[in-house]
């Protein structure tokens, strides 16, 4: 369950730091897409590792580039590996490889994403995070690569859902636990509004 101190001073952070983009877009690059405070991401893996408290997990998925640094932060304090799904331009793969096509929110293209055979297996509960979750498109091909291997999806968690985009409650309508952190509800370049 979402809440504590921890969301107070995330929501904080992206009030003083964020900055609202054309096209529905936040920027947090003073702590997360660009400069990493690590210190604070270590607090943020503390509270996804608060979230998932009694459930096995043997792995953590997600995506390059801007999802490995939150999920090191997981990792770190799950001590779980951590695997990071590719993103490639062609889709000329060789079959040690689970694919899944992904459309990209912030670019409007359509990218594969692989992850190698070895990294996952059907005995694998994977935890799967990245840093945002609009329309849930990279969610979901990470999903599908879990699929491919046969392992369990535990859950999902961004660090920060827009919410008014929809793709984290089709997932949650679809049976997936998705447990981002702060969840956006409502966002202009004056006033960004936090779902409660
Ligand atoms: P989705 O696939 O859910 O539509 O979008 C999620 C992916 O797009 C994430 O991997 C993230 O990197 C990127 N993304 C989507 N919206 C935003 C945003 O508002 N800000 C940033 N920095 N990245 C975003």
């Amino acid at each position: 369950m979402r809440g504590g101190d921890f969301l107070e001073a995330l929501e904080q952070k992206i009030l003083s730091e964020g900055t609202v983009l054309d096209g529905g877009i936040l920027k947090v690059g003073s702590f997360l897409n660009q400069q990493l405070d690590v210190d604070f991401l270590i607090k943020m893996g503390e509270e996804v590792k608060r979230i998932y408290e009694g459930e096995r997990i043997t792995k953590i998925l997600t995506i390059e580039a801007s999802g490995i640094a939150v999920a090191v932060a997981v990792a770190s304090v799950m001590h779980k590996n951590v695997v990071f799904a590719k993103k490639n331009k062609t889709s000329n793969l060789s079959g040690e490889l689970f694919s899944a096509k992904v459309h990209s929110f912030t670019h409007g293209t359509d990218y594969t994403v692989t992850v190698p055979k070895d990294y996952l297996s059907k005995d694998d509960r994977v935890l799967i995070i990245d840093d945002f979750l609009a329309n849930g498109n990279a969610l979901n091909g990470l999903i599908d690569i879990v699929n491919q291997a046969g392992a369990k999806v535990v859950g999902c968690t961004c660090a920060v859902e827009k919410g008014f985009q929809g793709g984290g409650d089709e997932l949650r309508k679809a049976g997936y636990r998705v447990e981002s952190l702060a969840v956006i509800e409502k966002m202009s370049a004056e006033c960004i509004e936090f779902r409660r």
